[in-house]
């Protein structure tokens, strides 16, 4: 079907973003493609939401969540006007591209990391270029640097790797431009550290959380940026004015009211991460060292897609990615619940090539 002539050129010439596939509820199937958080999140945070549904649906959101600001400031050491809420942190990247990126302008990230920033970037008339990780994982700060970008994005823990760059390159590359340095901790809740103390230092620093993985809450929809007051004012120019609807509200206020909650779920899915490394290496795959909730892994036989159609046959859905082609021999995999990891587990050693044989 040829697309209408009245859309954007830039548009037209563009491939739309391919989110992992969403399986309807109800279908049985073991779900460790996107990484989602098995755990439900602590019955408060379904009760706030479940107070919501009713008269106040009536009414507009507050415009400023502030109650999501607030709880979010006092949780994590800010002012409540160093946090922008989003409808989903993928909002939030929207919103820094739009207020930072003319069009013609250069994002550039390291990479392999998050695809759908080559898609929003598109859509904002920029440019964008990924530059690869160091061989040690580190940030290849010179060359994004000489790219003179709009924008630079990190992903730490990157996705779909699960390595943590060394913190000191984020406060090299900010001290080295004056572009914003967007740092997407998507994963920091499952690892070892964050950025979060170098903001004080660089009023270029953004840093991007969201409750659908470590909270448990992909489907509520919220995300946070932390920044310097100053920047906060101008993203709030560029947002919609009730971006954030008053079930999100409710649920996001209550989970940042009460983290340690849910710190036993969060500590569940790390020590399945060490078992899942440990056990998938024993089978002869190759695995990154993740901070994540997930893991990338290198196939035995290097042919990542036989691998991904081999376990979606036996009812388990993990991530492929056919390109870059460095991924395409492996398979990113959600942690699951300890049951959920048995049974890959098992599925994985029977798709094992027999030995001697071929696949
Ligand atoms: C999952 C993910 C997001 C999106 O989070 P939402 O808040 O659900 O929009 C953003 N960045 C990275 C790197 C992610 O993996």
């Amino acid at each position: 079907m040829a697309a209408p002539q009245w859309i954007h050129p830039a548009i037209r010439a563009m491939r739309g973003y391919t989110p992992g596939e969403q399986p309807p509820a109800g279908q049985r199937i073991i779900k460790l493609n996107t990484n989602e958080n098995p755990y439900p999140p602590p019955t408060e945070v379904l009760d706030a939401i479940r107070a919501t549904v009713g008269d106040p649906l009536r009414r507009y959101p507050d415009p400023d969540a502030s109650g999501v600001r607030e709880a979010a400031a006092r949780a994590y050491g800010l002012d409540p006007e160093q946090v922008v809420v989003g409808n989903g942190s993928d909002e939030l990247i929207t919103l820094f591209l739009r207020a930072a990126v003319a069009p013609g302008g250069m994002v550039v990230a390291p990479g392999p990391t998050y695809s759908l920033y080559a898609t929003l970037v598109r859509i904002q008339g920029g440019y964008y270029r990924e530059f690869p990780w160091k061989a040690n994982g580190a940030v290849p700060v010179e060359a994004l640097v000489e790219q003179d970008p709009s924008l630079i994005f990190i992903v730490r823990p990157n996705s779909p790797t699960g390595h943590a760059c060394p913190l000191e390159d984020i406060d090299t590359l900010c001290s080295a431009v004056e572009c914003p340095v967007v740092l997407d901790e998507a994963y920091a809740d499952f690892a070892a550290d964050s950025g979060l103390s170098l903001l004080p230092k660089h009023p270029n620093l953004v840093i991007i959380r969201t409750l659908s993985k470590g909270f448990s809450l992909a489907g509520l929809r919220v995300g946070l940026a932390f920044v310097q007051a100053e920047v906060a004012t101008e993203i709030h120019k560029v947002r919609d004015s009730y971006n954030v609807d008053c079930l999100a509200q409710a649920g996001a206020e209550a989970t940042l009211n009460q983290i340690e909650a849910f710190r036993p779920a969060i500590t569940a899915v790390v020590n399945e991460r060490s078992r899942l490394d440990r056990e998938l290496r024993a089978e002869g795959f190759q695995v990154i060292a993740s901070q994540a909730n997930f893991l990338f892994a290198r196939v035995p036989d290097g042919r990542g897609a036989a691998w991904y159609r081999g376990l979606k046959g036996r009812g388990i859905l993990v991530r492929h990615f056919p390109e870059p082609e460095d991924l395409a021999d492996g398979v990113r995999i959600t942690v699951g619940t300890a049951e959920e990891n048995t049974t890959l587990i098992q599925s994985l050693k029977s798709l094992m090539p027999e030995e001697g044989g071929g696949s």
